[in-house]
């Protein structure tokens, strides 16, 4: 490991970059190196060089940024400033409705044949179903996001219209507005689709959608190979996510979306219940 390896810290930046905590960082080195330099110029500059290569290699340079960082521009009212590349810092919703209990699902999903039951014991996806999912994704990620959001809103299990926006789906009816990542849109509406022909009834199949994603190889949106990562997502729109900013995800290699998070079932009722507010209802 080179001297330089060991500065980095690849979980703040590159994909993992948090806007917010560098633009707060750079402005905090820009401060110290001017009041610097007013002592002494050559100080001043190296300050400026040092605090600089930190906050590029490291993505943040004054302790503990993470926890505040965020906080503080969402106070400003300045999130707006800061829109992401993939829209994948706002935290994904789930198309569920009705709640399902969830072993009452799991021998529903094994007696329509969606799961089957690998020669360990584990539970896995079917060939077959994982094949006429892999189909419906195919086919739903050569729509553009207007397209796919009028689709989504479709298969959605409430009533609900489509539109582009925040960088995602918006999915709003009557009784239900939820916001749902590219990735997620695709991998949903065609788990749905792909649960509705292996005869699924109709209420099991948006519950199952969360679930399933754990199963998925190939990046619902570009086709790209699905691995277990870690991402950083400290400016997002959950509170919870400030305390402990490195979620264990499942995300692809090649485009970098988010397709499950590993907190995303265990703890769905709290999560949604802090989210609250208008950037997640
Ligand atoms: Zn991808």
């Amino acid at each position: 490991m080179s001297l330089l390896d060991s500065v980095r810290r690849p979980e703040y930046t590159g994909e993992g970059r948090c806007w917010p905590c560098t633009a707060v960082n750079a402005f905090v080195v820009v401060v110290a190196a001017g009041v610097l330099s007013v002592l002494s110029v050559p100080v001043g500059v190296l300050a400026l060089g040092v605090g600089t290569a930190l906050v590029y290699l490291r993505g943040y340079v004054v302790p503990g940024t993470p926890a505040f960082a965020p906080r503080l521009v969402a106070s400003l009212g300045l999130q707006s400033l800061f829109p992401h590349a993939d829209g994948e810092a706002r935290r994904s919703d789930d198309l569920t409705d009705e709640e399902v209990d969830g072993e009452e699902l799991i021998v529903v999903l094994l007696e329509t044949g969606v799961l089957a039951e690998a020669p360990d014991g584990a539970l896995e996806l079917s060939a077959e179903f994982a094949e006429s999912w892999e189909r419906e994704m195919a086919a739903l990620r050569e729509w553009s996001d207007e397209e796919l959001a009028e689709i989504v809103a479709d298969a959605a299990p409430f009533e609900a219209s489509g539109e582009h926006a925040y960088g995602g789906l918006s999915i709003e009816g009557p009784t239900r507005a939820v916001w749902l990542s590219r990735v997620h849109g695709i991998a949903d509406a065609a788990a749905i689709r792909a649960l509705a022909a292996a005869g699924v009834p109709e209420r099991y199949r948006a519950y199952a959608t969360t679930p399933l994603r754990m199963f998925v190889e190939t990046c619902p949106d570009c086709g790209g190979d699905v691995v277990e990562t870690t991402r950083s997502d400290c400016c997002g729109g959950s509170g919870s996510v400030y305390d402990s900013p490195i979620d264990e995800v499942l995300a692809c290699e090649d485009c970098g979306a988010v397709v499950y998070r590993f907190d995303e079932t265990v703890d769905d009722e709290s999560a949604s219940e802090e989210e609250g507010g208008p950037q997640s209802v």
